[in-house]
């Protein structure tokens, strides 16, 4: 009988199937491999396996197998022929620009990124010799005026944190290619169960494993997934370098992708009845969500993402005071700004995640003083919206 053909499986059967290597013992679960290295048969044995003529585990910061199990897996979900993980989102990120860029290059990077990308990008890749220029997730005019003769890569969040703008992949992409870039997606909010960005002409998907595919608060972890050309580089920088996920992260990271297909679905269920109540709740002037039609992408998340995921902002009336007012009133929902996980979070970029932009920076990229930014857990739904009525109580 011929084997299984894993490439034509849906991302959810792939999420409970893909990288399980059973031992001899035959466990059905995912074994945890906690060791830092492995040992050899003779002299020979070891000098093929170091020297990669025949495959095999040496060292664990090299690969491990419980860390090669989740690359398998995550690969499979995004169709892509590798991934590599890292000890967290940042760590992928990096390992990316530093195996993939030299001192001279060029980066066009959205210009709304989660803070600590932004500030690698300015304060480390800068120091190195690396310029970057920002333009604008929705507008594709400001991608071609950032190109330079040295562009290298295109690096992207879709949808955007806090406000949710949703990018055209294939439209960056094809810039990207025209200029003889690469375009990287940090896929961090959709995961693969919503979005699969090399689907759209992305070359790279980077993510922090520690939101939606962990999803439980437990543990950090990323990975850089694409093509065997592009990772090969990655790999090459963190088995050299060492930002590499551990094999217990890895096994809890394991546990996640298998569920993380129905959490999204229940992440962003529970999103959307919190944002269509919201839309019509009086003391608030606007919602920010991409299954709401009124977002200004609606259609195209519809195109691009099977799911509008868990994160939901709005503006309230009446600016902080409200804004803090209905954050230190809520009851349930806990007071923090992480986010993509089974319990929702409650936050106010404006004096939290974006506290540090200049008032002028915030006013220009749309967070305003009235903003609340929800990652929308999977509590029941009629609990979420009592908590916010409490917040929202004269
Ligand atoms: C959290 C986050 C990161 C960084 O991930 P860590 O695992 O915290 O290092 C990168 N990108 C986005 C969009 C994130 O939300």
């Amino acid at each position: 009988m011929a084997d299984l053909d894993y490439s034509k499986l849906h991302p959810d059967t792939l999420a409970v199937r893909a990288g399980t290597e059973r031992t001899h013992f035959g466990e059905h679960s995912d074994a945890m491999f906690l060791t830092s290295s492995f040992v050899v048969g003779s002299a020979e044995e070891a000098m093929l396996k170091f020297t990669g003529q025949v495959p095999g585990f040496i060292y664990s910061r090299f690969t491990n197998p419980t860390v090669s199990a989740f690359e398998e897996r995550l690969a499979a979900m995004e169709g892509a022929e590798r991934a590599v993980a890292t000890a967290s989102g940042m760590s992928a990120i990096m390992s990316l620009c530093l195996a993939h860029l030299r001192a001279g290059d060029h980066i066009v990077a959205s210009s709304v990124l989660f803070g600590s990308t932004m500030q690698f990008f300015n304060n480390y890749m800068a120091k190195f010799g690396v310029e970057v220029t920002y333009a604008s997730p929705v507008d594709l005019a400001e991608w071609h005026a950032a190109i330079k003769p040295n562009t290298k890569l295109f690096f992207l969040e879709t949808p955007s944190n806090p406000l949710i703008d949703v990018a055209d992949i294939r439209a960056i992409a094809d810039i990207a290619h025209g200029a003889g870039a690469i375009l990287a997606v940090d896929n961090c909010f959709c995961s693969p169960a919503l979005q699969q960005p090399l689907k759209h002409g992305a070359d790279i998907v980077v993510h922090s494993a520690t939101k939606y595919i962990d999803g439980q608060g437990r543990v950090l972890g990323g990975a850089v997934v694409g093509s065997n050309a592009l990772i090969e580089p990655v790999y090459l920088f963190l088995r050299t370098a060492g930002p590499t996920l551990s094999p217990f992260n890895a096994w809890v990271l394991l546990k996640g992708l298998e569920t993380l297909g129905i959490r999204m679905k229940a992440h962003s269920e529970n999103a959307m009845q919190l944002a269509t109540w919201l839309e019509a709740h009086p003391k608030v002037a606007k919602v920010y969500y991409s299954g709401l039609q009124s977002h200004p992408q609606h259609a195209l998340a519809e195109r691009q993402q099977s799911g509008h995921g868990g994160v939901v902002s709005f503006d309230v009336k009446g600016g902080k005071d409200v804004a803090w007012r209905v954050i230190d009133r809520v009851q349930l929902m806990s007071r923090t700004a992480n986010l993509g996980d089974v319990r929702t979070t409650i936050s106010h970029p404006a004096t939290t995640s974006h506290g540090r932009l200049t008032q002028e920076a915030r006013n220009r990229a749309g967070i305003g003083d009235g903003l609340i930014r929800i990652s929308v857990g999977l509590e029941h739904v009629g609990d979420l919206i009592a908590d916010l009525e409490r917040g929202f109580a004269d």
